[in-house]
């Protein structure tokens, strides 16, 4: 397994140009936007597999996946199209035992390279800078500091990044590309199961034996940081357990 701690060194620019080369990191980014806007039009009706054997032959080795390992359907699904496929897991040190365990399964069974990264600080270091249980008191900030900043620097040397978010999954959620733009990060953004249910989701494990947190059957069908996720209750929207009794819904990380 790669673990990247994200405080240490600078990383490697895997896309940098070499010789004269007279485009700006502006053109660059104009030109991927266009690209990424252009492909969320035209593969908006094709297949979850075909979404992503465009996005390996588009970037290759500059693409990745991330996941929460919720399940691992979408690194199931790139490891058909590019086996060996890099697979980034944010180790926020507030996962439940179960999350790791399923990160170690996957890292052990599937055709991916599954790439760890950390925080800048452990979590006990956080709390002596900040206090503890940030979580409950400034998720937001929290959040910033254990998925979003790790996760941000840990995407340098990629230019495109996949992500499982679905358009049945919240209100904030339905209007997620197939392939779009994400301007904060200045990454082409690829869901490629975007139009999916979540039978459809549950179909493809049943179908292919894919791996999937234990937690999911245990009454979180949305699975977080142990500390901002509890179980849904009966009718309950999938992602209702996640910061329950605030008003925050996004990581932070898709936004
Ligand atoms: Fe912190 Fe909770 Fe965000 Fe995890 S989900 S990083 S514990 S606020």
């Amino acid at each position: 397994m790669t673990t990247v701690q994200t405080h240490t060194g600078t990383p490697t620019q895997a896309d940098a140009p070499t010789g004269t080369d007279t485009h700006t990191d502006t053109d660059r980014d104009a030109e991927l936007k266009a690209l990424a806007e252009q492909a969320g039009r035209d593969l908006e009706d094709a297949s979850a597999l075909e979404i992503l054997q465009w996005a390996v032959k588009t970037f290759g080795k500059q693409f990745c996946v991330t996941s929460s390992m919720e399940d691992a359907v979408v690194a199931h699904l790139a490891s058909r199209a590019n086996p060996g496929v890099d697979v980034v897991f944010l180790d926020t040190g507030y996962h439940f035992p179960e999350t790791i365990g399923t990160r170690d399964a996957v890292e052990a069974v599937m055709d991916v390279n599954v790439i760890t990264l950390t925080p800048r600080q452990s979590v006990a270091e956080q709390d002596a800078e900040y206090g503890p249980k940030l979580h409950d008191r400034d998720p937001d900030l929290c959040c910033a500091l254990r998925k979003v900043a790790p996760l941000e620097q840990g995407l340098t040397k990629y230019r495109a990044w996949a992500t499982g978010l679905r358009r049945d999954e919240s209100p904030t959620r339905a209007d997620t590309p197939v392939v779009g733009w994400d301007e904060k990060r200045r990454k082409v953004k690829i869901s490629p199961i975007a139009r999916w249910t979540q039978d459809d989701v549950d179909a493809y494990v049943s179908e292919h034996g894919v791996l999937t947190n234990p937690l999911l059957m245990d009454g979180y069908p949305s699975v977080g940081c142990a500390p901002c996720t509890r179980r849904v209750l009966e009718g309950e929207d999938a992602r209702a357990g996640r910061w329950s009794g605030s008003a925050k819904t996004e990581c932070g990380l898709h936004g």
